[in-house]
């Protein structure tokens, strides 16, 4: 029987029975920190080990009883044997008994009634129900935020923290607006709005929802402020989320996603066709209206912490000061920014540095200094490549701050990036040859100051190529200039095998310039292709291009699109690389190249000539043609193994292959031991064993 119990507990999950206390033994999955050691769970996982202790005692004494007497088989002795067991044990069951049901009932509490659980059925059923209820009403005109200002009061130790704050809206609409429609995360705890002037107000708790009628309706060009306050509890029994952590230590919130937003919320609707469809929906989700305008905001901030913790937001701090053994933190931007403000709290070091007018912080966890240098010059050599080949950083500031490691590296916000220990502040980059993950990620995320921040994309396909390619490109080009073309070889020979082990698992592949949900292609293909058409149209000219983009679509400009940039780009290039870069953006693209030496003589110079022949073949399903490719081809005085991160050409030259098999005739200094095609592997090259040909 007691087998079946644990049976049953053990794989209640697979049953439906999400909630801890009905697994048995199961808690929630416990994530260690340097910033707090296992943090969140920990005051849960506590209570959830009493809770099985109590369990287990009850059920231990029920077990002695039905063993008692093993010869009797019986089921009616058996329990009349439990019986006694009960009564002999009855010290040792009663307090048992009683911790066991104190243990649910405040696990209980906690899960459901303050922290809201709804397990993942009850979470879908409730999304899908949302835009049942709510969709017809998604036209509704609502004002926009133009600015915000909040305080914010976190209490890391109780794992709760509480916003107050005004937003400016204004109608920028063409029709007068009526009702103002508040939708709030359903992390939120409690929330209120308040709005002067108001005739009725309709609340649906069910879904954090709020209608305020306007007494007098907001006219197109209106301004008016709308108060509210939020209150959300994090303390451990409810699932942890990486954006929304409320921990003793390290504190990380993207607190945009949990003040309250306006109107119909597409983000709420399920994607899945199947449960689309079970629930009687249209079978795919809808998309939010697109637009190409955006909407900044001037953002305005007083956050409290505990006393000995320093809190880091978007915006230039102002002053901080102490009351009532709190620590308090005023933060306002000097230019609108996008509706992003995440904020960390911790216990950090700070360490300043200042750059041609710019404050550089990084806030870190004591003893975790290792990286701080490579940082440092990570942040300052993006910053100069951007200000003179993109555009002028707009801030007076750049902060890192880091977070404990949940997920990912790091996030870019205006002015500030957050990232995680593990790699940026705890991997070991000392040895030779490895690859400065701190350099490069720090590289990349200040790269998202422009693509990102500065040029935001308009929402839809090919939004990460104006974001993500183009950091990575950014990071590419920095690695480049900072270790080398050989140590790029390194990073960029990942990115290729990344790219190709993905695609063998991905079955269609979008076009870079309409890529949607496949990272490999927008992260990996995405950094490859800009560097390679920056090697095929020059630095000056690509970067050109990408400063033009900034120009055209920068905030008041409407919104650049994937498509705006492969359009300045082909009317920029040459006619000779307009295939090229089509093929690129609009095509799916690989090549299989080679290469061959079929002569080497000595001349009486002492130089030497070499008959090259170099194979080429353009892989695509959707059109055959011709390969028209530029290719690098190197001659080396080392074998491939041999190649050092300073190693050096002896011979460089881009050749033009417009054919399956090109004979070349070339003149070296003296005898190389290698001839390579592509030696620096930013092509996509579906076999690279025929790339270096050892001269014989
Ligand atoms: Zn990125």
């Amino acid at each position: 029987m007691n087998l079946i119990i644990v049976f049953m507990i053990t794989y209640a999950e697979r049953f439906g029975l999400e909630h801890y206390l009905f697994r048995f033994a199961t808690v929630p999955d416990l994530q260690h920190s340097y910033f707090n050691g296992f943090g969140y769970y920990t005051h849960a996982f506590n209570w959830y080990m009493f809770y099985w202790l109590a369990f287990t005692t009850v059920v231990a004494v029920l077990t002695i009883g039905l063993w008692q007497r093993l010869v009797e088989i019986k089921i009616k002795a058996r329990f009349r044997s439990m019986g006694l067991a009960l009564k002999q044990h009855i010290w040792v069951i009663s307090p048992a008994l009683l911790i066991w049901i104190f243990c649910a009932a405040f696990i209980y509490r906690q899960t459901n009634f303050i922290g809201k659980y709804k397990n993942k059925q009850a979470l879908l059923n409730w999304r899908l129900a949302y835009e049942q209820k709510y969709k017809s009403l998604a036209n509704l005109a609502q004002p926009v935020i133009k600015a915000i200002k909040t305080n914010v009061d976190l209490y890391p130790a109780e794992g709760r923290y509480t916003v107050n704050g005004t937003y400016m809206l204004k109608n920028e609409s063409n029709e007068p607006i009526y009702k103002i429609w508040v939708s709030v995360d359903p992390a939120v705890r409690s929330f209120s709005v308040n709005i002067v002037g108001i005739k009725k107000t309709a609340r649906d708790e069910f879904f954090n929802q709020q209608f305020l009628e306007l007494k007098t309706p907001l006219q197109p060009g209106g301004e008016m402020l709308m108060k509210f306050s939020v209150e959300i509890i994090r303390n451990g029994f409810t699932p942890f989320d990486t954006e929304n952590s409320v921990v003793n230590n390290g504190t990380y919130i993207e607190l945009e996603k949990f003040v309250p937003q306006l109107g119909y919320c597409y983000h709420i609707e399920i994607k899945d066709r199947q449960e689309r469809k079970k629930a009687g929906l249209p079978e795919i989700a809808s998309k939010p209206p697109f637009t190409r305008a955006y909407q900044l905001i001037d953002f305005e901030t007083t956050i409290s912490t505990d006393i000995d913790q320093q809190v880091v937001t978007v915006g230039e701090l102002q002053h901080s000061w102490n009351i009532n053994n709190r620590k308090y933190f005023k933060y306002k931007t000097a230019a609108p920014i996008n509706f992003m403000f995440a904020l960390s709290s911790a216990k950090y070091v700070l360490k300043k540095e200042k750059h041609k007018g710019v404050d550089l912080s990084i806030y870190y966890q004591p003893g975790q200094e290792y990286n701080l240098k490579s940082m440092f010059q990570a942040l300052k050599d993006a910053l100069d490549y951007g200000n003179a080949h993109f555009a002028k950083y707009p801030a007076k500031q750049l902060t890192i701050a880091e977070i404990p490691q949940y997920k990912g590296a790091a996030t870019a916000y205006p002015g500030l990036i957050f990232s995680t220990e593990n790699i940026n502040f705890l991997g070991n980059y000392s040895e030779k040859g490895t690859i400065n993950q701190s350099y490069a990620i720090t590289a990349h995320e200040t790269a998202h100051q422009w693509w990102a921040n500065i040029l935001t994309p308009a929402d839809g396909a090919g939004y990460a190529m104006l974001t993500e390619s183009l950091a990575k490109y950014t990071e590419d080009v920095l690695i480049e200039k900072n270790f080398g073309k050989m140590y790029l070889r390194k990073y960029m020979s990942y990115d290729n095998e990344l790219y190709f082990l993905n695609r063998n698992y991905n079955k269609e592949e979008l076009p870079l310039a309409k890529t949607l949900d496949q990272p490999y292609v927008y992260y990996q293909k995405g950094g490859l292709m800009m560097y390679a058409i920056k090697e095929r149209m020059g630095g000056q000219q690509f970067n050109g291009a990408l400063h033009q983009l900034i120009k055209e679509h920068r905030y008041p400009k409407p919104k650049a699109t994937a498509a705006d940039l492969v359009s300045i780009l082909l009317k920029q290039a040459q006619p000779k690389d307009r295939n090229f870069i089509n093929d690129c953006f609009n095509d799916v693209v690989t090549y299989k190249t080679g290469v061959k030496v079929l002569n080497c003589n000595l001349l009486k110079s002492g130089k030497c000539q070499v008959d090259v022949l170099v194979d080429a073949e353009r892989l695509s399903d959707s059109s055959r043609q011709l390969p028209d490719l530029e290719i690098d081809l190197a001659c080396f005085n080392a074998l491939e193994m041999d190649w050092k991160s300073a190693t050096k050409p002896i011979y460089f030259q881009k050749v033009h292959i417009r054919k399956h098999k090109t004979r070349l005739t070339i003149i070296v200094n003296q005898k190389p031991k290698t001839i390579a095609i592509d030696p620096y592997r930013y092509l996509l090259d579906t076999d690279r064993s025929d790339n270096v040909f050892i001269v014989k």
